[in-house]
Order: structure tokens, then C-alpha cells, then sequence
């Protein structure tokens, strides 16, 4: 089956990446056709812990990485795991990851993570304005709590980039942590606190409304599966199971599926799926009122609208292995000891991709010798609160404005 033209723009892949990507387009007066495989704001960014933070400038990989690493894949309730027969294709990415961590890397990095969380919690509720779901986006603090107090400290490399940009952020006693979160275990004895951010309480509702503001203002949101795209003289055609559409401009903004939808164009890019597992307790009987990482199991905790959802870890096992729901389950038990009082008999288990490159930063922008065909792919742990800013360049770099800011450690070209 055919379909007349699509003019204008389509942004593969309706995530909260494209979604954005999708707003600001339509913002700049551009016409815009989203098309997904699923409903809008469903696949990584459906599940994931909920942080927007402007302070998020801490990559994942830091000198001395490595160190810890063995002790996190032997340990089978630990935050990273290995498929068994995907380490030789993982290695490749490890190494580059342990190599975006140098001292003389991290500092460029942070930078250019900071110009992409900085303005999230303002486009936010810029997006929502008006939609009638502004409080899906509430003021927090994000908790990052210590068993051992001498452990929170702010000296360390990711407390130096963090004070590189100005966070407000404080070291506090366990008493103190308790008067602000009093459903935490006594267990923590030391917190640091950032300050002035925001979560969300339900991110798949975000995505959701945000598409149908799309729609609201003129813009297409369809559903089918992209199999390939193909460049022609006046733009390109995008064929998936609604027939082929055509549009001046493409944006891939598919997640971890992006590399591969790309790879037929001769491009290779190092992009993982870094699979997160969630668990939420329905019925908890706890609220928190913060973003909680528990530093020792690295994951993250927060009261969403369905309960409380702990959200983590890093399985490598690529993108069509199934789920492994052992890594979700592990949460009920490291949940409990955060939070004693927790009613842990009804809970929900999630799988989703992150689309992850080795350095922490996505790709955005034109890619080399595929003229009019832009990135937006590869927010990794980050993508909830990079994807307003990443919206906003993506769509100034479609119309052809100059984007305010320095788009050269988000090139693709920077893995060749
Ligand atoms: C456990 C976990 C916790 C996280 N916590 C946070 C957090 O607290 N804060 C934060 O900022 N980020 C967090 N993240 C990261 C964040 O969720 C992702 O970076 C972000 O959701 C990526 O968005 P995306 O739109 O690029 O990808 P996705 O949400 O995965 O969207 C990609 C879309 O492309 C579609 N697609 C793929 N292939 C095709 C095709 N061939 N045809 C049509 N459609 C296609 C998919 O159906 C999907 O809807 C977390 C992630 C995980 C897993």
C-alpha cells in the first residue's frame, strides 16, 4: 500500500524524544508527522525513575569506573549484568566507556550534558502549559542517601562537576534525612541533597499528553513500524507497514532501535541498549517526596501515580533478548530495607531500553552525507530530561535556524 506525500517532516519513533522533537517543530511553524510502532511515550520512556534535574551532569562512566565493576557483575542483585554470550559484542562498547571516563574527558562532558538538563524542568512546563496535566511534573529534591555517613562527601569527581555548575546541593545527617523523608530506613545515616529539580509522577502520562498536544496543534501522530528510509531528490521516503511516506526532513528519534534502522545508510554507531528494569508496589502504604537514589544498589525510588517505583540497573544482553524479570524482582528486597514499612504484595515489572552510547551524550544533529536526515538518539540514562532541549535543536536545525549552543560532542562523527 501507498500514501500520498507527507509533507514537511517525520520524526520516527514517538518516545518522549520525538515527542518533543515533534513540539518544538510545530512551534517553529513546521508541519510534522510522528510515526511509532506503539502508542505515543511507551517504550523506555514509559518506565524509567522519573528525575528531571538541571543538575544532571555527572557521567557514567568516571576515572575509576573499573574498579567497581567486577564486584557489580558478580554480585547477582548487582546494578550491571552480563547476558551470558553478549560479552564479545558488549566489550567493544565497555572499552570505549571506560575510555569516555579519563579525567581529561569528563569535564567536556559534563558540560555538554549540562546544556541539555539545564532548561528540562522550565520546557517541561512550557510543554505542559495549558494541556491540563501540569502536575505530572512536581518540584523535588533528588536524595541521594548514604548507610555510611563518611561515604556522602562532596569532594569526590562527580561532587566537583556537579559544583562545576553551580548545583545546590548539601551534605545532611541521617536526623535530617528522616525529617524530610520519614518513610526511610534509620539504616541511612547521611544524604546529599540537589535541589530546585522536579520528577515525574507518571512518565508514560507525559508522553502521552504531549502527543496529543501535537495532534491539538496540527501535527500527525500514526502507528506503524519503519523498515527503511530511503533518500530521493526532494527529501526522503520513510517505508513501514502504513505504505511509504515522504517528507523533506527526517528525524530518527527511535531510541535504542535508531542504529539499526540507520545501519542500511552506512552509518555504524556504537549504540547500546542499556536495559532498566522497574517494580512498582501498587498498594505501598509509604510515600516519598523526593527522588531517592540508593548510592549502594544504584537505583532509584520515587512515589509515581500508580506507587512507589524503584527504577535501575544495566543488563547487556542487546536489543531482542526477552526480559529477564529476575532483574525487577531484585527490587522488592532492596526496596523493603529502604523502606521497612513498604507493603510489597502488589507490584508491577517493566523492562525498557535505554538507547545508550558509550560517553553518556546522545547524537543530534544532520548526519554526515545524509542530508536532511537529523539525530535524536542516544539520551542513555538521561533521555526524560534531555529530550525538551533536544527538541528544541533538533527542530532549529530542521528549520534553519542556528541553535544557541556548541552541537560538536553530540556529532555522530565523534565515533569515527
Ligand atoms: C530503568 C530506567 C530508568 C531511567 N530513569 C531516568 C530518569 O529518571 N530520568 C531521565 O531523564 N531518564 C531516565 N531514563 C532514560 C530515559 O528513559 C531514556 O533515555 C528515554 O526514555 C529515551 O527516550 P527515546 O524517546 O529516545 O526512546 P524510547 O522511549 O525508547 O522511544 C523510542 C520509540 O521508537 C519506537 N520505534 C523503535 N523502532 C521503531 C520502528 N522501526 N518503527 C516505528 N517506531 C519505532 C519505539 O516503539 C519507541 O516508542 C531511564 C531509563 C531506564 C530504562
Amino acid at each position: 500500500m501507498s500514501q500520498a506525500g507527507a509533507a514537511g517532516t517525520i520524526v520516527v519513533g514517538a518516545g518522549i524524544v520525538g515527542i518533543c522533537c515533534g513540539l518544538s517543530l510545530l512551534e517553529k511553524g513546521e508541519a510534522v508527522t510522528l510515526i511509532d510502532r506503539d502508542a505515543p511515550g511507551q517504550g523506555a520512556s514509559y518506565g524509567n525513575a522519573g528525575v528531571i534535574s538541571p543538575w544532571s551532569t555527572v557521567p557514567q562512566s568516571l576515572p575509576g569506573v573499573w574498579k567497581s565493576i567486577p564486584k557489580w557483575l558478580l554480585d547477582p542483585e548487582g546494578p550491571v549484568a552480563v547476558r551470558p554470550g553478549y560479552l564479545p559484542k558488549a566489550l567493544p562498547w565497555a572499552l570505549r566507556f571506560l575510555r569516555a571516563g579519563r579525567p581529561d574527558k569528563i569535564t567536556g562532558i559534563s558540560d555538554a550534558m549540562a546544556a541539555l538538563t539545564g532548561p528540562s524542568v522550565d520546557l517541561y512546563r512550557h510543554h505542559l502549559r495549558g494541556t491540563g496535566h501540569e502536575s505530572l511534573v512536581r518540584d523535588s529534591w533528588y536524595l541521594h542517601v548514604y548507610r555510611r555517613a563518611e561515604d556522602a562527601h562532596l569532594g569526590d569527581a562527580a561532587g566537583r562537576l556537579r559544583a562545576r555548575h553551580h548545583t545546590p546541593m548539601e551534605v545532611i545527617s541521617g536526623h535530617q534525612l528522616r525529617d524530610i523523608e520519614p518513610a526511610l530506613s534509620p539504616d541511612f545515616k547521611a544524604a546529599i541533597v540537589i535541589r530546585d529539580q522536579a520528577r515525574a509522577i507518571a512518565p508514560g502520562r507525559i508522553g502521552q499528553v504531549l502527543a496529543e498536544k501535537i495532534q491539538a496543534l496540527g501535527g500527525q501522530v500514526l502507528r506503524g513500524t519503519v523498515h527503511q528510509l530511503t533518500p530521493g531528490d526532494n527529501g526522503w521516503t520513510v517505508d513501514s507497514d502504513l505504505g511509504s511516506l515522504t517528507a523533506s526532513k527526517v528525524v530518527m528519534a527511535a531510541g535504542a532501535w535508531s542504529a539499526r534502522l540507520l545501519a542500511p545508510l552506512g552509518l555504524r554507531l556504537p549504540l547500546e541498549a542499556e536495559r532498566g528494569y522497574h517494580l512498582v508496589f501498587k498498594n505501598p502504604g509509604v510515600v516519598l517526596n523526593n527522588s531517592i537514589m540508593d548510592v549502594d544498589g544504584k537505583f532509584v525510588t520515587s512515589s509515581m501515580d500508580t506507587g512507589v517505583r524503584s527504577a535501575g540497573t544495566a543488563e547487556f544482553a542487546g536489543l531482542d533478548a526477552p526480559p529477564d524479570y529476575r532483574r525487577a524482582r531484585i527490587f522488592k528486597r532492596l526496596t523493603k530495607r529502604m523502606l521497612p514499612d513498604l507493603n510489597t504484595e502488589e507490584v508491577e515489572e517493566w523492562m525498557g531500553a535505554r538507547p545508550s552510547f558509550p560517553d553518556s551524550l546522545p547524537c543530534i544533529g544532520e548526519l554526515p552525507g545524509l542530508s536532511g536526515l537529523f539525530a535524536a538518539f542516544g539520551h542513555s540514562h538521561y533521555g526524560l530530561m534531555m529530550a525538551p532541549a533536544t527538541g528544541r535543536v533538533v527542530a532549529d536545525l530542521v528549520s534553519g535556524t542556528r541553535p544557541n549552543m556548541d552541537l560538536a560532542p553530540y556529532r555522530a562523527e565523534r565515533f569515527s
